[in-house]
């Protein structure tokens, strides 16, 4: 796994087992929405409450998060 940051903003994770979750850090308001509905436990939320990512293996691609955030935070990748 790599992390990167680049054009989007803010944490790129990518790997040949982890769906791509790229998120916008200085767009997040520390909603909660992602972390609260994943599925699969992939967010955890730092001490402002903005999202960051604990385990994105475990990522399905199910776009919950994406679909959710209200600041379009959150792009899944394939
Ligand atoms: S839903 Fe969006 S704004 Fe809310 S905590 Fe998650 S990334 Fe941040
Ligand atoms: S795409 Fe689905 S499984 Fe992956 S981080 Fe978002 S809500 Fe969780």
């Amino acid at each position: 796994m790599k992390i990167l940051n680049e054009t989007f903003g803010g944490d790129i994770l990518t790997g040949e087992k982890t769906k791509k979750i790229e998120i916008n850090n200085k767009w997040c308001k520390g909603c909660g929405i992602c972390y609260n509905l994943c599925p699969k436990g992939v967010y955890d939320k730092d001490e402002f409450g903005k999202v960051v990512i604990k385990n994105s293996e475990a990522c399905t691609g199910c776009r919950i998060c994406e679909d959710h955030c209200p600041d379009y935070c959150i792009k899944i990748g394939g």
